[in-house]
């Protein structure tokens, strides 16, 4: 069922022509090509590794590289309307374009060296390579200044050791952004980041990471043994990996957010019609109004994380890189609004919203996801607090 129109009318309010037309055109072929495997995917466990290859020659694989590098970009708001329309009918789908675009190519074109954008920018925009980043640890993924996966200084490049936990896409990816630390006692300042290519690369062992939801995701644990990396492979400079993960983050959040606001979107337009079709007591269950004060809430927190994620976009477009503040209040709101759309959307179908027949049970954990990924929220609610109180340490 299609949005309603004076709810399509406020979400592209301030969207241009063509901004508009890439909503269009994107929402046609999620809903024509993505969404009718979803379910049998997730029921399958299997990586969507086809339907990724269908972005590929419509340009919506690598929205946010630059055409002199084979990519789509045309403005970062754009890329979030992508990120929100793949989001609204798969997390994984989306998952690979926010993670490839945001995470790695946006570090490779802002920290990168020439040769460093030359060799990976192309084959990930041509949808050959796939990435993950490589982040988070068994011991923590918050604290990324106390990282344990150690990188060691030998002849020719470094050697990582260390273990990684909760990897979207690992098993496909070709690239690997992994942050690890030079001299731990330095805490954030020995923080390093590294382009590991998984293939050319001995010590690396990829395990399956069991999890409740996303088992189309395939997470892995990531083991490196005293993988050797080339010194080209240092992305940034050594001990600067905190900066690279800053505007790395920055970009991701945004992205999320703009996920966020898909999957948001989708309880609604899930739960629109089957309170219109469902009947309680002689009625329609839309009649009543404690299921009306659902839908009313639903479109308030969608609405209005999706203006934070469009101003945040609007904001980079301008120029300006860094908008940590922005990027945590949109991520935060936007991850919340999706949880509780869900939530909302569960109730309104009763004991079927947590049938299998129903998409709806489905979403309520991967928005719960959401919540963790680029920063938890308890991560943000401090960043946030610390903005405001000025007493955040850049
Ligand atoms: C589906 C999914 C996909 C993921 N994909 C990736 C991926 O591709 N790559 C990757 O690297 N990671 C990935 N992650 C991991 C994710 O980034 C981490 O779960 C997240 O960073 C939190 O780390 P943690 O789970 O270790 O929690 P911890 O860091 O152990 O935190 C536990 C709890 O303590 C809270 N907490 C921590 N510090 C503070 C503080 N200072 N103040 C208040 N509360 C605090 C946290 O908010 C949280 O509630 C994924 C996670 C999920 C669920």
């Amino acid at each position: 069922m299609p949005t309603s129109p004076a709810l399509q009318r406020m979400a592209d309010f301030d969207l241009t022509t063509e901004q508009r037309a890439v909503r269009n055109a994107v929402r046609e072929f999620a809903e024509r090509e993505i969404l009718p495997h979803v379910e049998r995917y997730e029921r399958e466990e299997r990586y969507p590794t086809d339907l990724v290859a269908k972005l590929v020659p419509l340009g919506f694989i690598a929205p946010l590289i630059p055409e002199r590098w084979g990519g789509s970009l045309t403005d970062v708001l754009t890329y979030g309307v992508i990120c929100e329309e793949l989001a609204r009918v798969d997390w994984v789908v989306a998952s690979v374009v926010s993670v490839m675009n945001s995470l790695v190519a946006g570090s490779i074109l802002a920290h990168g060296s020439d040769a460093q954008k030359e060799r990976w920018l192309p084959p990930m925009a041509r949808g050959e390579v796939l990435c993950s980043a490589c982040l988070t640890e068994p011991g923590g993924g918050t604290d990324l200044g106390n990282l344990r996966t150690s990188a060691l200084r030998v002849d020719g490049g470094y050697r990582i050791t260390g273990t990684k936990v909760f990897i979207s896409h690992a098993a496909h990816a070709g690239l690997f952004f992994v942050v690890a630390t030079l001299d731990r006692a330095q805490k954030h300042r020995g923080v390093t980041a590294f382009l590991v290519d998984p293939h050319a690369s001995d010590g690396i062992t990829i395990r399956d990471f069991p999890m409740r939801t996303l088992k189309r995701d395939n997470l892995a644990e990531v083991h490196f043994d005293e993988t050797f990396v080339p010194a080209e492979n240092l992305l940034g400079t050594e001990g600067g990996g905190f900066p690279v993960l800053g505007s790395a983050l920055d970009t991701g959040r945004f992205s999320v957010a703009a996920r966020c606001v898909g999957q948001a979107q989708r309880c609604l337009d899930l739960a629109i019609p089957y309170a219109m079709e469902r009947e309680a007591f002689g009625r329609k269950i839309g009649e009543f109004q404690m299921i009306q004060q659902k839908i009313a809430d639903m479109v308030c927190r969608t609405e209005a994380a999706r203006q934070m994620v469009y101003r945040l976009g609007r904001m980079k477009d301008a120029g300006i890189a860094r908008a940590s503040l922005e990027a945590s209040v949109a991520k935060l709101m936007a991850s919340e609004a999706a949880t509780h759309n869900a939530l909302d959307a569960i109730q309104i179908h009763g004991g079927y919203g947590l049938s299998a027949e129903y998409e709806v049970g489905r979403l309520l954990l991967e928005a719960k996801a959401l919540e963790f990924g680029e920063g938890t929220s308890e991560l943000h609610r401090k960043l946030i607090a610390e903005h405001a109180l000025g007493i955040r340490k850049q």
